[in-house]
């Protein structure tokens, strides 16, 4: 048995099966382990509606065994809801695999027990995965439900910058919880992010050609060749065959070997700064995209209850810092991805953001 708390009247009974070993979902799956937890009732019956019910219709019992999708239960992961539950927390609980987080989040949704009561326990696991032993697909889902702010961030930046072709997200269970996992909207953020961020720097790449095309001098030809020629030869450009089979990351390291200077004999026209213009690229797309803000996500959420000048005055960034009220520092880009209500508030936002500072706005 293991003790929760030395002042416990109760014994929680939790079974764990071996789902892998189902062949179809009919099947009993194998008991893998049992276990028994001395634990207080009345903490118990206080954070779960299912198990207050389940003393009740079992007075007499101090055995409370799970009632609903018992098969969803792992022994650690219910250890680690009944420590924090009873507030006896050990650092042993820190060191489980990233795998656990899945069916804490699914004994919160079978034991209705408050999700926001892992938040600090999450905070710390987190802080104690210090050699960054998992990939940010794995770290997607369980940064959003236990709603950690810089985790989010920080795996959505590497979702765009480090996919390569489609973002996904893994989840190390596999096929037993395939119910958790994030919505589909931010999958479809962080595809806009990429995009986005594809086609600013596409733009800014463009810039030169774009401008000896309009020039009248005779050097631009051999100009414009030499600087399409480089940029190719970098092995980052063009765009269309590369961006599915390489990560962002990737290209802006390969851009970066960019090396080009106009004939000495061109107009100044022609003789720019070429490496400077793809260094300043390759630049601005490293930092364009800082990933998706929780705080943003959260305020920005529809609600039809609210009148429509409360919602936007809430939502309503500054110049200075569109992450203001956030518990992370983000540009623009990240308040811009991040918003989930409709887009026509979202560019009523903006508007009003470039009315009161035209000069300001980029
Ligand atoms: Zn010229
Ligand atoms: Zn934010």
């Amino acid at each position: 048995m293991i003790v929760i708390t030395d002042a416990g009247n109760a014994r929680f009974k939790v079974i764990q099966f071996d789902l892998s070993s189902r062949r179809n979902p009919r099947q009993a799956p194998i008991v893998l382990r049992e276990e028994l937890f001395l634990v207080t009732k009345q903490v118990l019956t206080d954070s779960s509606p299912v198990l207050r019910k389940r003393f009740e219709s079992h007075p007499s019992s101090d055995v409370a065994s799970p009632a609903l999708r018992t098969e969803e239960d792992s022994i650690s992961s219910m250890e680690i809801w009944l420590r924090v539950l009873h507030k006896t927390v050990i650092p042993d609980t820190y060191k489980v695999a990233i795998y656990e987080m899945w069916y804490l989040a699914a004994a919160s949704e079978n034991y209705q027990f408050d999700i926001k009561r892992l938040k600090t326990w999450f905070e710390e696991w987190y802080i104690q995965q210090k050699v960054d032993p998992y990939s940010f697909r794995q770290l997607l889902f369980p940064c959003w439900t236990f709603d950690h702010a810089r985790g989010f961030l920080n795996a959505t930046r590497e979702a765009v910058y480090d996919s390569v072709g489609y973002i996904k997200e893994e989840s190390p269970v596999k096929y037993s919880l395939p119910r958790f996992h994030l919505p589909y909207v931010v999958i479809q953020n962080l595809v806009s992010a990429k995009k986005s961020l594809r086609d600013n720097l596409e733009a800014a790449l463009w810039e030169p050609i774009a401008q000896l095309l309009r020039a009248k001098c005779s050097c631009k030809v051999d100009t414009q060749y030499g600087y399409i020629h480089a940029l190719e030869g970098t092995g980052g450009w063009p765009f269309h065959h590369l961006w599915p089979r390489a990560s962002v990351t990737d290209i802006l390291n390969r851009l970066s070997r960019f090396s080009y200077q106009a004939a000495p004999n061109a107009c100044k026209r022609c003789r720019k700064n070429y490496e400077a213009i793809v260094e300043s690229a390759v630049r601005t797309a490293r930092c364009d995209f800082d990933g998706l803000c929780l705080d943003c996500m959260e305020r920005s959420k529809p609600r039809p209850e609210t009148d429509a000048e409360d919602y936007l005055k809430d939502n309503m960034p500054t110049v200075d810092d569109w992450s203001r009220p956030c518990r992370v520092q983000h540009g623009e880009p990240t308040w811009y991805h991040s918003f989930m209500g409709q887009r026509e508030y979202r560019n009523v936002l903006l508007k009003n953001l470039r009315g009161r500072y035209p000069s300001r706005m980029r």
